[in-house]
């Protein structure tokens, strides 16, 4: 008889987003008459900008013609997108190859899929709060021990905790990790880590022989100068880390699909290179993403592309402010909302998270996420995004303040 991967029946379910919907869904039905407005979406919302609509429609009427159709895209991705992608790094300051950059279908099949070329018994270390994904793709693989429902953790698994005592800034393990996830500026409490912060992260990993699993999908939304965009700012980082990117967040591709993922090939444990085992993790397993999607990528990079995504994040990031500063403005302790699209606050004393859920959601129809979800670290805390319309935004924190004042 066959066996099914039993490590796929210790995950615990993934309750979160299927609890939210049933409690509004019973909510809205007692109370047809009642607007909610949902603050809980971690996807975009506003339509693929011109430049990248136009790139599409040509790339589709090429695809239309023997002459210029395109079958299989090289597994690594079209030279014209790498080549483009290595030529921003280094005009950032950044020493990225083309050949070190791996064009996939997102970041988030990378992050899941890259525990695959690392050593079975490598021990992660994650920071709480997580995305879960980093987590989850490494219970699949049986690396995390055994799951304790009463304190919501992994025997075997680091937990970085990420709260308001420490400024949302992991310390160093006490137990020495092999593979490290920062997602930086972070999902879900939006904060992120500054130049120097992250430099001791990568001088640690050198010192210690770990690799750091960088998700950096919300670079796009990074204000502050004292925050990098990329891990490989930071002197060592090539030697010990491996950077996840995405167009879901930066350009709307959340429904287009696109991401890449950059090995550097300093990065080697045994004189062997990360690079090599992921390349042939890629060519096997993937092959390749759309012609017409990597050359809507190009447009992200066009002069046009540039300054109409530039509105769009604006737009996201208006609604980030009128988030914090009007939950600021009626007392409430909110983190996040400058350099990344999610607000973290703190809920009130007496209320866990999923009180205060159901508080806004039955006092001021307003959908959020509670951040016990995602992880212990989290209860207490309270996840609203940007990524609504501004009337929408502007409406709920419109109730959410007079709620707080009557
Ligand atoms: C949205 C998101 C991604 C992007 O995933 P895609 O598969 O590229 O859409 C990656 N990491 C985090 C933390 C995210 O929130």
């Amino acid at each position: 008889m066959f066996q099914l991967n039993e490590n796929y029946l210790k995950l615990p379910g993934s309750y979160l987003f299927s609890t939210i919907a049933k409690k509004v869904k019973a909510y809205q039905d007692e109370n047809p008459d009642k607007r909610i407005i949902r603050l809980g979406i971690g996807d975009v919302t506003q339509p693929l900008a011109p430049a990248i609509i136009k790139a599409l429609h040509e790339a589709v009427e090429e695809m239309g013609h023997a002459e210029t159709f395109h079958g299989y895209a090289p597994d690594l991705g079209y030279a014209f997108l790498r080549d483009t992608l290595a030529a921003d790094y280094q005009a950032k300051g950044c020493q990225v190859e083309a050949d070190e950059i791996f064009v996939s279908d997102g970041a988030k099949s990378d992050c899941g899929n890259i525990q695959e070329i690392f050593a079975p018994d490598s021990r992660i270390a994650v920071c709480d709060p997580v995305y879960p994904v980093y987590v989850d793709s490494n219970v699949m693989a049986g690396r995390t021990g055994d799951y304790d429902e009463a304190t919501g953790t992994w025997s075997n698994v680091i937990y970085m905790p990420c709260t308001a005592e420490n400024g949302f800034v992991p310390q160093l393990p006490e137990e020495t990790p092999d593979l490290i996830y920062l997602c930086i500026p972070n999902n879900p409490t939006g904060t992120t880590l500054t130049r120097d912060q992250l430099k001791v992260w990568v001088d640690y990993a050198n010192q210690v022989g770990a690799v750091i699993l960088y998700d950096a999908a919300y670079e796009a939304y990074i204000a502050e100068d004292d925050v990098p965009h990329s891990i490989y700012e930071i002197p060592g980082a090539r030697t010990c880390a491996i950077e996840f990117r995405s167009f879901s967040k930066n350009a709307g591709f959340t429904g287009v699909r696109l991401g890449f993922t950059v090995v550097p090939k300093d990065l080697k444990s045994n004189g062997v290179m990360a690079h090599s085992l992921w390349a042939r993790r890629h060519g096997t397993k993937f092959n390749g993403a759309p012609y017409i999607v990597q050359k809507a990528a190009m447009a992200v990079y066009s002069e046009e592309g540039k300054a109409q995504l530039k509105e769009q994040v604006a737009y996201y990031m208006r609604n980030a402010k009128v988030i914090y500063d009007g939950l600021k403005e009626v007392g409430y302790e909110v983190y996040g909302g400058i350099n990344a699209p999610y607000i973290w606050l703190k809920v009130p004393e007496s209320m866990t998270s999923w009180d205060f859920f159901d508080y806004l959601l039955t006092e001021a129809n307003v959908v959020g996420t509670p951040g016990s979800g995602f992880g212990p670290s989290g209860e207490g805390y309270f996840r609203l995004t940007a990524f609504g319309t501004y009337e929408n935004t502007v409406e709920a924190i419109g109730r959410i303040k007079k709620l707080k004042r009557s």
